[in-house]
């Protein structure tokens, strides 16, 4: 097990180990991806490590090496056991009462050492009722027991939950970071670099990409339609966007799209092209007016803002095809 980046949480994490007061609820908060659970196996092992250097674990003992591979009894991967409970339940089956259950389960004492840690995945998408149920255990522990949430969306999470845990931030990796985590799992340097431009920091998503061995749907449709605005081929660009299933895919290739046409227009004015998408933006730019390219922008953009309004998706995706094109036919300048 290795950690990437996660500077700022690990810098909080060593305070607390330092000052021997590590708290007993975590809210790791960060996108999914950025090893927010990788993390929490990390935490587990700062509360469990037998042989500690200056509070960090070495992440090379019996005990580390059991956590990071999710098979020590006291590190318990809370959703899997609580979504196991209720599939043995006999119905009616109920979730709030497998997490009581399980909870109840917790207040026995730990297996092998004389801490529990408990990680629980994604915070924000429990219920109110199931986030109440959980808020009994944090607000009055039982010293053996130690908590670890993570969530995306920090909003979702009861303020009554958000007032009873330390919250840690868990950040996309920088770009150093993200190059040596591909290393490590054998992705040569260009494509590295190729994937940061396609997910920023977010060392998950990347491998993820690359292991679907696919490109994320809405940047293909996104650099697709570009090339047949460029080319003057509507059908192509129809075909590109209605690809596309969901209004938030939609936005997202109006969103690359926006930012290829804006490309497309500084390299108007001379400068250089760069990024994933500088391909479209330079026959954009070798083909069209600078008028044209202005008017695909603000249409672009305009209908980037119309995303949410249009409730059926593959009408929207025509729609977006016909505007842009309109766009550009009215070119006769230049
Ligand atoms: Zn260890």
């Amino acid at each position: 097990m290795k950690i990437y980046g996660k500077k700022r949480a690990l810098e909080a994490l060593g305070r607390f180990a330092a000052s021997g007061r590590m708290p007993h609820a975590l809210l790791l908060c960060g996108d999914e991806g950025t090893g927010r659970r990788t993390l929490a196996d990390y935490i587990a092992m700062m509360y469990m490590c037998g042989s500690q250097t200056d509070g960090r674990p070495c992440m090379s003992c019996n005990t580390c090496r059991r956590i990071a591979e999710h098979i020590h009894p006291d590190a318990v991967d809370a959703t899997a056991e609580v979504n196991r409970i209720y599939e043995s339940m006999t119905p009616p089956k109920n979730h709030v009462k497998a997490l009581r259950i399980f909870i109840a389960d917790c207040s026995k004492m730990p297996n092998d050492g004389d801490v529990r840690v408990i990680i629980f995945e994604g915070l924000d998408n429990m219920t109110v009722l199931e986030q109440n149920t959980l808020l009994k255990c944090i607000e009055e522990p039982l010293e053996f027991n130690k908590y670890v949430f993570t969530a995306s969306n920090k909003t979702l999470v009861l303020q009554t939950v958000l007032s009873r845990v330390v919250t840690l931030n868990v950040d996309d990796a920088g770009k150093a970071d993200f190059i040596e985590a591909m290393a490590d799992n054998g992705i040569a340097p260009g494509r590295a670099d190729e994937l940061y431009g396609l997910c920023g920091g977010n060392i998950g998503a990347a491998l993820h990409l690359e292991e679907s061995g696919g490109d994320i749907p809405y940047r293909a449709a996104a650099a697709k339609a570009a090339d047949a605005v460029a080319s003057g081929r509507e059908y192509d660009c129809l075909e590109a966007m209605l690809a596309l299933k969901t209004r938030e895919e939609i936005f997202d290739a109006l969103g690359v799209l926006s930012d290829i046409f804006a490309a497309a227009a500084a390299a108007k004015s001379g400068r250089p092209v760069t990024g994933a998408f500088a391909e479209q933006s330079g026959k954009i730019s070798s083909r069209l007016g600078l008028k044209a390219i202005t008017r695909l922008h603000g249409e672009a953009v305009k209908l980037y803002g119309l995303s949410f309004t249009n409730p059926n998706v593959k009408l929207f995706a025509a729609e977006c095809c016909s505007r842009l094109f309109g766009a550009v036919d009215n070119r006769q300048e230049n």
